[in-house]
Formats: structure tokens, C-alpha cells, sequence
């Protein structure tokens, strides 16, 4: 829409107006179109990781649809797969990872950490070490993409290691699901989550666990909560159809509407190509301009980009961000602990245009400052 700016942030995202115009209808919840709709989505997102008809009976995987923002479905994945008496380990790089320890916190589960730098990936061969020399670990947590600096964290190498250890797997993919490969044929786990609004481009209000049906049937009454409980909201589901509380119809049937046009891109290799390209865009821009990433490009998800605060006093980020979104431009501020930093997003309905006209606006807001260099302080 005209008025409408353009979210060059980690989400709510830019959506199309195909998903748009998909919720402009009431569902009743218990209505057949509604249980067929809920059906489809279901079916897609078990497809996405090959979880379906690659696996029989209990080897295969369910998807449990929950309402609320991404973090609603971490901590019932946590809460409902992590037993009582199970022992969780969390592999930290930023607030996303920081964010499982403080809910195992709540959930009064032992939880230990192994910490990496902000701009440094997870380590496999700690892991190795850690799970050989403490074998009370039940459950290793990952990040696959840590949205507070944008890296892509090691998540086949971290899965090989933890199947080898016989330990279990938990996957907050919740940035870079639906545009970063991860199929349960190559990658073994137990669970992974995301949500409606970040690559697969739906509206917020919704997230989903993709489990293997066999650790889900070993998780009854581990839940400390009634909400947060997958078994229940599985059984539910596979029951009658229906959700156990009122369902966010709407973000559903915007929902179905992303998911087929994911489809209709080329899938996640479609997807992913096109922020690949929108993020290749970016980062050349940026840096013509004297900008630095946080990080080296191996290490970058083409997801949202780290860029450090220039050095030029001139520069002023509140002003730099105002005059961005008065162009129609949203970009989001950094969330890192080790420097001062930006982030501008690459996911989202986004395409060249969007890219480099954010690129424009940028270099006519930096004349505006009077800021020639992007360069940064020195790290
Ligand atoms: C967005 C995100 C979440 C969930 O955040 P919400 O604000 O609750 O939607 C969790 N993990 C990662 C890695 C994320 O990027």
C-alpha cells in the first residue's frame, strides 16, 4: 500500500498483499472450511522438513500449531519435550539462546550453557567434549540463525554430534525457517520452531513446533503448562481438528495463503535465493558506502545484516532511523552486547526494488548528516 512503509526488520515483515487480502473473511472454529484450512498448513510445514512421508509411524513428524509470537512456541517446546527430571544445554550466542536458559529458568529445569561470542558460531567439538564428560545433558538447544547479530550457527555439524551422543535435539529455527535448508533426512532432531511471520512471510499471532511423534508421545504431562502443552494442543488437533482455545483464525488464513506462495516461489530454495540476492544487494551497498558487518560473509545468514555504528559524530542513529522511515523504510536497532551496531533485514516481500531503493534513501540521508564515510570505530 502507498502509506505503507517497507520493514526491513527481523519481523512483523512486509507481507504481500496476496496473504493480505486472505484475511478478509470470518472463520468460525469449528467450521469444516476452518479444520481443512488448519489441515493443509499442518501438512505443508511437516513437508518442509521432509518430516513426512520420508519417515513411518512414530519416526514421522507432527506439526503443532500455538498462538501467540515466536517465543510462545520456545517455551512450550522446552516446557512440554524437557522432562522434570531432564537436564538441558543451550549453546549461547546472543539473546535468542539467552532467552532459553531464562525459560528453562522458569520452568525450574537444570540447564547448563556453552557460550560462544556474539560473533563467533557454536562450537561443535566443545559440544563433543561437554556431552562426553556430562552425561546427565538430556536435550542440547540450538539457535539456528541467532537474529541479534545474524550469524548462521553450525546446526548439522551440532546435530551430528548430539545423535552420536544420543542425546536430543531442539531447533529454534524461528529466522531462518522457510529460507535455510533443514531436513530431518540429513539433520537429525527431535523438534524444531518457528513462526508465522518471519520467512515464510504470514502475518504474527502464530507458531508451530514441527516434533517427531515418538518424543512428543514420550512428553505427556511434562508441561508446566496448560497453554504451552504440545502434547495436549497435538491430541487435540489430531482428535477432532480443532484447537483447544480460540484459534487466531485470521492469522491461519493468511498463513495458508504464505505457505502457498512459498510454494509458488521454489520453495525454500526459491525463498532463500531471493534473500540471498536481496541480501547481497544490501551488503555491497552498505559498504560502498563505508559501512562494516559485524560479520565476515561465511558466517552471514541472509537474514538481517549487523552493521557497526560509524564513527563519524555527525552520524546520529535516531535521526539516521526517522529520516529512513520518513522515505518508507524501516530498519531496526542493534541488539549486541559486544559494540554498537544496526540491523537492516533482508526477508520479508522484498525484492531488488525495495533493496536498492533502501540503499538510496540511505546514501541521501547520510549527505543530509553530512556523513561522507561509513566506517566504523575501530573494533
Ligand atoms: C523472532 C525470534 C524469536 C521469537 O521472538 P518473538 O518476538 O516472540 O516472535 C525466537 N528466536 C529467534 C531466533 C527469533 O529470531
Amino acid at each position: 500500500m502507498a502509506d505503507e512503509p517497507f520493514l526491513l526488520t527481523p519481523g512483523p515483515l512486509t507481507t504481500s498483499m496476496r496473504v493480505k487480502r486472505a484475511m478478509l473473511r470470518d472463520w468460525g472454529s469449528r467450521d469444516g472450511d476452518f479444520i481443512a484450512l488448519n489441515a493443509e498448513i499442518r501438512e505443508r510445514l511437516t513437508a518442509l522438513v521432509d518430516g513426512g512421508h520420508a519417515f513411518t509411524g512414530d519416526d514421522a513428524f507432527t506439526a503443532v500449531p500455538l498462538q501467540g509470537s515466536g517465543t510462545f512456541v520456545v517455551e512450550a517446546m522446552l516446557g512440554t519435550l524437557v522432562p522434570r527430571d531432564g537436564r538441558l544445554l543451550v549453546l549461547v550466542n546472543g539473546a535468542y539462546g539467552e532467552r532459553m536458559v531464562k525459560i528453562a529458568g522458569y520452568h525450574g529445569r537444570a540447564v547448563d550453557t556453552l557460550k560462544t561470542a556474539e560473533d563467533v558460531p557454536n562450537d561443535p567439538a566443545a559440544l563433543d567434549a561437554k556431552l562426553g564428560s556430562d552425561p546427565s545433558i538430556t536435550h542440547v538447544a540450538i539457535v539456528h540463525c541467532e537474529t541479534t547479530s545474524g550469524i548462521v550457527n553450525p546446526v548439522a555439524a551440532v546435530a551430528e554430534v548430539v545423535a552420536r551422543h544420543k542425546r536430543r535435539l531442539l531447533i529454534d529455527s524461528m529466522s531462518a525457517f522457510g529460507a535455510l535448508p533443514l531436513s530431518a533426512r540429513d539433520i537429525p532432531f527431535d523438534a524444531v520452531v518457528a513462526s508465522s511471520n518471519k520467512c515464510l512471510q504470514g502475518v504474527p499471532g502464530m507458531g508451530f513446533c514441527i516434533v517427531r511423534k515418538s518424543a512428543l508421545a514420550e512428553a505427556a504431562g511434562n508441561a508446566p503448562s496448560l497453554v504451552l502443552d504440545l502434547f495436549d494442543q497435538d491430541r487435540a488437533m489430531g482428535g477432532n481438528g480443532q484447537w483447544r482455545f480460540t484459534p487466531p483464525t485470521h492469522v491461519m488464513a493468511a498463513f495458508r495463503e504464505a505457505m502457498r506462495e512459498h510454494e509458488d516461489e521454489g520453495g525454500v530454495a526459491g525463498r532463500g535465493a531471493r534473500y540471498a540476492a536481496n541480501c547481497r544487494i544490501l551488503v555491497e551497498g552498505m559498504r560502498a558506502l563505508g559501512f562494516e558487518t559485524l560479520l565476515p560473509d561465511e558466517l552471514q545468514a541472509p537474514i538481517i545484516v549487523t552493521f557497526r555504528m560509524p564513527a563519524d559524530e555527525r552520524f546520529h542513529f535516531e535521526t539516521f532511523y526517522d529520516r529512513l522511515r520518513g522515505r518508507g523504510y524501516v530498519i531496526y536497532p542493534g541488539k549486541l552486547t559486544v559494540a554498537p551496531s544496526f540491523r537492516i533485514g533482508c526477508i520479508g516481500d522484498l525484492h531488488e526494488a525495495e533493496m536498492t531503493g533502501a540503499l538510496a534513501a540511505i546514501r541521501e540521508v547520510l549527505g543530509e548528516m553530512n556523513v561522507s564515510d561509513g566506517k566504523a570505530v575501530a573494533a
